[in-house]
């Protein structure tokens, strides 16, 4: 939803520092879920986060989160699926070339890595393409997957 959206990139800092805090619980449940089974977790898991960040930030389910990088603001809703900075064609007002209505979501995670200690860093940080082997899968699920330093 595009008003929660702006909401959550003014709510960055907060976010942020929840979503890290969230990410050491993922880490720590990383035996739970192991014992469970990934694969079995994936579907729900999946479907949990869809909804959770669809309505935050109107996440496109990438499976390779890259929100706290980005000041809250999910680079998939670029219509160009830019993932290190705008393109060129930023209106005079900030919005996007492609959805005139929309503003730009690289405008939106400077305004949003601004409010984030060491978020302007963070922005600088580049970005791997894009797999879309990964899309539609659980970003939670590999992160926790990932901080014990297993393959994902
Ligand atoms: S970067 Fe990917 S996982 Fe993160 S909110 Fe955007 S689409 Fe969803």
């Amino acid at each position: 939803m595009y008003a929660l959206r702006q909401w959550s990139v003014r709510h960055s800092r907060g976010l942020n520092a929840f979503y890290r805090a969230f990410e050491n619980t993922l880490a720590a449940c990383h035996p739970l879920f192991r014992r469970i089974g990934y694969q079995r977790l994936e579907r729900p898991v999946a479907a949990l986060e869809r909804n959770v960040k669809g309505l935050l930030f109107d996440c496109r389910m990438c499976g390779q989160c890259v929100l706290s990088s980005t000041g809250m603001s999910c680079p998939m809703n670029c219509p160009k699926n830019l993932r290190n900075g705008p393109c060129g064609g930023v209106r005079a007002n900030g919005h996007c070339e492609v959805k005139p209505e929309m503003k730009c979501v690289w405008a939106q995670a400077v305004a949003g890595a601004a409010r984030i200690p060491g978020g302007t860093e963070a922005l600088t940080k580049v970005q791997p393409p894009v797999d879309r082997r990964l899309q539609g899968r659980s970003s939670w699920l590999r992160v926790a997957r990932e901080r014990a330093g297993e393959p994902t």
